[in-house]
């Protein structure tokens, strides 16, 4: 499989090269030129994750590593989650159409939330990758809060990695924040950057974008533009459609949504043969995809704080592969928009498109009043406790879907425990604090705090870097 950037002006590349260099040269995402088809559902049925896992990735990895290397890297990364099904779904209910709703929880990892379930594959594969070529590379990310201890944890104490996270200065929630800054290693550096999240992704391009520097510290990106991030969420879409119905039937997701990267790898299953009826963006305040999907323009707003700060983004990077596709896979026209949206804050796409949009994905705005009813009444109904995020993806699944029975699967993105506050709002009292997380309020935090500046970024990253 080789792969092409969605700006058209970088030559293709293999599995890991595209993996080691997260953007490409052009400032265009990576993606494969042709989407392979699932196998045989019937197959897979009742198989354990990590063995459906393998099945689902090895035609986008295929001849860059062996076949039994893979498989045991992989069993090995789900051998850090805390259930043995890695992904569960769980039945919550109703829509409010009657249609079967479930829960595909994604908190089992680690760090409790998604982000685990693509990062710590990503993170073996960029050992495994690395140690093969015999090379280091600096990996420097920017976080919306989940993002950073997930990839901090994928990495820790590799030698052929040092990781730089950068995160908004209290922006990002306390258990966040301390999952980043109480890991004590030497490759680890949690920077706290005086701006928003927004910011912290443009400081991370910029620093990229110098290619002189880039090459000089072998910099590398593990945020969700990484091509294999996307490839490892594909997997749970499949297991989860095979544990509802077989993958016989369509189902449809319902996706909380910030950097568009979980909902793609949705879409990315669907071209690969998985029946999917629809795919749900649910937005919080920060609507910028609900209003696009709705008017065809995206257009830039101030980032507004809410209580799910994962998805208080504006930019949503991922959505840039989406649109290489439905602008019929022409790099050039993709790199005129979206020069076009940074200069302007804004860009548009015609009806024609907007319209092939709408045929398979719906979007809804969920305010922050209705995200404590959402705790409160999943809570009376089931006895579940869900995380914020997780309760924009159900408020917009009960409402969205019209008047057909298709089941939904809203994904559970985070553990309760990770955002306690809006919990205790919305139920009286804190969620319980499982074992994983209890170590985080003890220990010491070490973070370096810079100023919104690509140089502070640079000067820091050579300071530290170890030699
Ligand atoms: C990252 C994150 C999201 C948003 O995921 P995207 O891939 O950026 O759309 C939603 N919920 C939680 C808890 C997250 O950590």
């Amino acid at each position: 499989m080789r792969y092409v950037s969605t700006r058209g002006g970088s030559e293709p590349i293999g599995f890991a090269d595209a993996l080691l260099a997260g953007l490409a040269d052009d400032g265009g995402l990576y993606l494969p030129e042709v989407w392979p088809k699932l196998p045989d559902m019937v197959q897979l049925r009742g198989k354990p994750y990590a063995e459906i896992a393998v099945e689902v990735m090895w035609p986008y990895v295929e001849g860059e590593i062996d076949r039994a290397v893979f498989e045991s890297i992989v069993t090995d990364a789900y051998s850090t989650f805390e259930d043995s099904r890695v992904c569960p779904v769980v039945p919550l209910g109703t829509t409010a159409t009657g249609a079967p709703l479930w829960l595909l929880e994604l908190f089992h990892g680690p760090t409790l939330a998604f982000k685990d379930v693509a990062l710590q594959l990503v993170g073996r594969l960029f050992d495994h990758f690395l140690r093969e070529r015999g090379e280091r590379v600096c990996i420097l990310g920017a976080t919306s809060g989940d993002t950073g201890s997930a990839a901090i944890d994928s990495v820790v104490g590799r030698e052929a990695i040092d990781i730089f996270i950068l995160f908004p200065d209290g922006r990002v929630s306390d258990v966040q924040r301390r999952q980043m800054t109480t890991v004590d290693s030497p490759n680890v550096h949690a920077v706290s950057v005086k701006g928003n999240f927004d910011d912290c992704q443009d400081l991370v391009k910029a620093a990229f974008s110098d290619v002189e520097f880039r090459n000089r510290v072998h910099l590398s990106a593990v945020n969700s533009i990484n091509w294999a991030r996307v490839m490892a969420q594909i997997v749970y879409y499949v297991t989860a459609a095979l544990e509802v119905n077989g993958a016989q039937e369509p189902v449809s997701f319902c996706v909380p949504t910030g950097n568009f990267g979980n909902i793609l790898a949705g879409w990315v299953a669907k071209q690969m043969g998985l029946p999917v009826d629809r795919l749900v963006v649910a937005s919080n305040s920060n609507d910028i995809l609900t209003r696009f999907f709705t008017t065809g323009t995206m257009e830039i707003h101030e980032v507004v704080p809410t209580t799910s700060p994962s998805m208080d983004i504006q930019i949503s990077s991922n959505l840039e592969r989406l649109l290489f596709e439905v602008l019929g896979r022409d790099g050039a026209v993709v790199a005129q928009m979206m020069s076009g949206f940074r200069s302007d804050g804004t860009t548009s796409v015609d009806v024609a498109i907007l319209e092939s949009l709408r045929s398979e994905f719906d979007a809804r705005r969920v305010e922050e009043s209705e995200v404590e009813s959402t705790i409160r009444r999943v809570h009376d109904e089931t006895g579940m406790v869900i995380d914020p995020h997780t309760a924009i993806g159900v408020n917009a699944a009960v409402k969205s879907i019209g008047a057909d029975t298709t089941p939904v699967i809203a994904l559970a993105t985070a553990h309760p425990a990770k955002f306690p506050d809006a919990v205790k709002a919305a139920l009286g009292r804190a969620p319980e604090v499982p074992e994983r997380l209890a170590g985080v309020f003890d220990l010491p935090e070490r973070m370096t705090a810079i100023d919104n500046d690509v140089d502070a970024v640079k000067n820091l990253i050579l300071e530290r870097l170890i030699p």
